[in-house]
């Protein structure tokens, strides 16, 4: 089967082109077409030889997303279904906040997720395959454009939490990291800190970031502060468990300096009593700085769990705020469009 020519680094490209005789700046005039300049046809990219581009098209695919449905929320959140050359879908979210003029996206890095996290609705689809680097970096460019013409402003923040676990998909989560992030003309130039790479906790993987000089933030979607209960709800945590991710965390500050976030979905009367909080608390005192975010859970349907009651959360925040820890508490976004955390399932 034929390589998506977009999951290719530059030293691949490099490699590839010196073994068909081509002078080495020709790798980087094909990568700059690919990415800085956006080109989706190779027989566009006017300083290719013709015999060249024709190798490539025999060599390689290069397969983009396309629009499928874009459903508006009443908050001003918009969610986007992509569909893939082969008719999966996916999806992307555009969170606007003009006040504080952040315009996030949420991108997809799978087709559906292999994790079966319980209270999530992309879990029960199953993994149909990864997403290549480009089909990643294509949802970023597609939601700019959207965010340019919905609100007159590019896209600030990337964050790599829709469809997927991008550490199972680590090879092309990286590259579109490096897309997004390398100068022009390798890349788009955004800065690093502005992108938002999340997971479920692979202790091994949160590692090789670190050893592979990712420079973004990592949040770990704890959701519950004790074995017991993370396993029961995420089974992921059967083989990576808090002590394993503390001590990957550790790792990974340890050489990035790179900021960590734990996100926190609040389940009425499963994590958010105050001996939760107080376990919470512990994880926030390790060799590590840490922020939490709190989210408001979005029932789906068959899903044992309910959204914390307003009293609750309040008290669960307060508590880890008089602890001394960094804490928001997220109102979600988009749920008439199912477009809140742990609802992306193509409805
Ligand atoms: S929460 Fe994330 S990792 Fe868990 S099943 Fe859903 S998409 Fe996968």
């Amino acid at each position: 089967m034929k390589k998506d020519i977009r999951e290719l680094s530059l030293a691949d490209i490099e490699a590839t082109l010196a073994g068909w005789g081509e002078p080495k700046f020709r790798a980087k005039q094909l990568f700059e077409w690919l990415w800085a300049k956006k080109c989706t046809d190779i027989d566009a990219m006017s300083n290719l030889s013709k015999a060249l581009r024709t190798r490539l098209k025999e060599t390689f695919t290069l397969h983009t997303i396309q629009e499928d449905q874009i459903q508006h929320s009443a908050d001003g959140t918009i969610k986007s279904r992509w569909f893939t050359h082969e008719g999966y879908k996916i999806e992307s979210v555009l969170i606007p906040v003009p006040d504080d003029e952040r315009f996030t996206v949420c991108v997809s890095t799978q087709v559906g997720c292999s994790l079966t996290c319980k209270f999530c609705a992309t879990g029960r689809m199953g993994r149909k395959r990864n997403l290549t680097a480009g089909e990643i970096v294509d949802q970023v460019n597609l939601v700019n454009a959207q965010s340019i013409q919905t609100f007159g402003k590019p896209i600030t923040n990337v964050v790599y939490m829709g469809m997927g676990e991008p550490l199972l998909n680590y090879a092309d989560t990286l590259e579109s990291v490096h897309r997004l992030t390398d100068p022009e003309p390798l890349g788009l130039g955004m800065s690093a800190r502005r992108l938002t790479v999340s997971t479920a906790g692979i202790a091994k993987m949160i590692r090789k970031l670190a050893d592979d000089g990712f420079r973004s933030n990592l949040a770990l979607s704890l959701h519950a502060a004790d074995d017991a209960k993370r396993n029961e709800i995420m089974p992921i945590n059967e083989t990576n468990n808090l002590k394993a991710l503390m001590e990957a965390l550790e790792y990974f500050y340890m050489k990035t300096k790179g900021r960590i976030s734990y996100e926190y979905i609040a389940f009425e009367r499963f994590n958010d009593s105050i001996e939760d909080a107080r376990k919470l608390v512990q994880l926030c005192r390790r060799k590590f700085p840490v922020r939490v975010n709190i989210i408001e859970y979005n029932p789906i349907d068959g899903s044992p769990f309910t959204k914390s009651g307003e009293e609750r959360l309040n008290a669960f925040g307060a508590y880890l705020a008089d602890e001394g820890v960094t804490v928001t508490v997220r109102r979600s976004r988009g749920k008439d469009i199912d477009a809140a955390c742990g609802q992306l399932a193509n409805k």
